[in-house]
């Protein structure tokens, strides 16, 4: 026994973990029982298929990730909160600490010091580093559309400001080949005979991976449709030669996502001339329109806001009840000039080392990715979810002893559309993928703390979660939560998928509170997700520094393990 085993448990349980227990007791989804202490909630969550365009020479036995095709990928997240461990938390975090710190040299007390100093740091206002740089490299160069020279000029004047001002750490870039995919011209008009220029220009944005419309653009009746069901139902002699407008609420970025990933090569099927998506965002951002990646098929792909989405809906409605000859048929002309070029470049991932003291081979992957859509500036998405994984590095940098293992920032390219950096990491590193003791990525924005979810093995989780109840106390993020290997991150599945314990790195909603797995948490990120309005007053400088105090505390203690 370690004299550290009895050491007074340092703080209580996180308020926040607290609260959601007392109200989600209140409300009878989740009793604090006996008889169902394993529950878990599980939202059902869809991603986009991946492109299928790109193939991939992996190792024997090894499955592209990029291989699937046919429907939209289920993947199930299980935001899962184990309440019933609640009642065996401090036995976890003494068998815990037992686990801690094996090494002869390091003590549990050494650990706990660190972490310690980490947690103030994260409660301490004065440091707005991360923050201050984000704004700094997002008003110099913009947003990071992987293969583009703004993601260049970022990518090096992050590798420039790590090694001239992070002392211990060393950065530096890995090639990747990316495609380029340029939106060029485009627009949207809708014709209103009422009105006195006689149409009204839309918003619109392609979404990515389109191809462009003819020469002079297409011009066609647009048709209303709310699910391919309806779709199918309509059939040819409705769609032939009409654009298809998919009109679907959103109701969760999972159950949205079909229309803009499949929506086009489903409405090709009966005939459609083009698309236009509804914007994948709540409700109170009616008149921003948000692009993404679609799977590229033979006729144009757009999104446009709720609000003409709706409007177009309701010029259908009325034309078709047919009691007024001011009631025409919505009809538009799209214009899209986009442009697709495979393997187009050679770009780089971003990697930001400090070196472990003990065991420097081995390592603990802390990633977001940093290629961004062409629009906004990517300040959210996912400039934060990097910046944090930067700061927490350089927050473990400044202490006086860098845990055993090496801290390895990555900051992907391509995620946006194919994922090649993280291919080109797995690649670059698969001899040595067993020496990668731990992963975790951040993109799901960086707000105040939520905590981990898992895809490890039962042991781990445990114990995580036992430092989780105890360590964080007023920083917060100290949540654990199980889930799939598919949920963790879009760019470390390749590594959870070949065996190393995975983690996604999730915050609280800031408007309304609720954790990953309640109703309406995602709803923020996706008011500024792939929009114009991504831009760096979307992130709170205190807490990506509190967030990034979070991830720094659970890297060191997995590092220092
Ligand atoms: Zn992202």
């Amino acid at each position: 026994m370690m004299p550290d085993e009895k050491k007074p448990i340092p703080w209580g349980l996180p308020p926040l973990r607290s609260e959601i227990l007392k109200e989600r007791e209140a409300r009878d989804v989740v009793k604090v029982s006996e008889e169902n202490q394993n529950e878990t909630l599980q939202p059902v969550y869809y991603y986009p298929e991946p492109m299928e365009h790109y193939t991939h020479d992996g190792p024997k036995g090894y499955t592209p990730l990029d291989s699937h095709s046919g429907g939209t990928r289920n993947r199930t997240r299980v935001a899962a909160l184990s309440i019933g461990t609640a009642m065996v938390l401090g036995t976890l975090f003494y068998v815990g600490m037992v686990c801690l710190c094996p090494s002869h040299e390091v003590s549990c007390a050494d650990t706990i010091a660190a972490v310690d100093k980490l947690i103030q740091g994260g409660l301490n206002s004065s440091n707005t580093v991360a923050w201050e740089r984000l704004a700094e490299m997002t008003d110099l160069y913009g947003n990071r559309m992987t293969s583009s020279k703004a993601y260049d000029l970022s990518a090096d004047w992050v590798v420039r400001t790590a090694n001239e001002q992070d002392s211990n750490l060393t950065a530096y870039t890995e090639p990747v080949w990316v495609n380029q995919w340029n939106r060029n011209s485009e627009s949207l008009h809708l014709f209103v005979p009422t009105r006195p220029q006689g149409k009204v220009e839309l918003k619109m944005l392609g979404l990515g991976n389109s191809v462009a419309t003819p020469n002079g653009g297409v011009e066609a009746n647009v048709i209303p449709v709310h699910s391919f069901e309806e779709l199918a139902q309509l059939g040819n002699s409705t769609i032939a030669g009409n654009i298809v407008m998919f009109n679907f609420p959103f109701t969760g970025y999972g159950h949205t996502t079909m229309f803009r990933v499949r929506g086009a090569r489903e409405a090709e099927k009966y005939g459609a001339l083009a698309v236009l998506v509804r914007t994948l965002s709540p409700d109170s951002s009616f008149d921003s329109v948000h692009t993404g990646s679609s799977q590229r098929a033979g006729i144009p792909a757009a999104s446009i806001s709720l609000a003409d989405a709706n409007y177009i809906e309701r010029m259908y409605k009325r034309a078709k009840a047919g009691k007024s000859a001011d009631h025409v048929a919505p009809r538009v002309r799209l214009v899209m000039n986009a442009q697709l070029h495979e393997n187009f470049k050679q770009s780089a991932n971003v990697i930001i080392d400090l070196k472990g003291s003990e065991r420097p081979e081995e390592i603990v992957l802390l990633s977001g990715h940093f290629d961004s859509w062409d629009v906004g500036v990517g300040a959210m998405d996912d400039g934060a979810g990097a910046f944090l994984a930067w700061e927490a590095a350089r927050m473990i940098a400044k202490l006086e002893r860098a845990p055993r293992r090496t801290i390895r920032v990555v900051m992907w390219n391509n995620e946006e559309t194919l994922q090649r950096g993280a291919h080109a990491y797995f690649e670059k590193h698969k001899n040595e993928i067993s020496n990668h003791t731990f992963a975790i990525e951040s993109d799901s924005g960086v707000f105040d703390p939520w905590g981990l979810v898992l895809a490890a093995d039962q042991t781990l989780v445990d114990k995580l979660k036992g430092y989780g109840a105890h360590l964080f106390g007023d920083l917060g993020g100290g949540n654990i939560a199980s889930s799939d290997v598919d949920s963790t991150g879009e760019d470390i599945e390749i590594l959870c998928k070949h065996g190393v314990p995975c983690g996604g790195f999730l915050s609280i909603n800031p408007e309304n509170g609720a954790a990953p797995g309640e109703p309406n948490w995602e709803n923020h990120y996706f008011r500024f997700h792939h929009a114009n309005s991504d831009r760096i007053e979307v992130i709170d400088k205190h807490q990506l520094r509190r967030s990034a105090a979070s991830l720094a505390t659970w890297a060191y203690l997995i590092a220092d393990q």
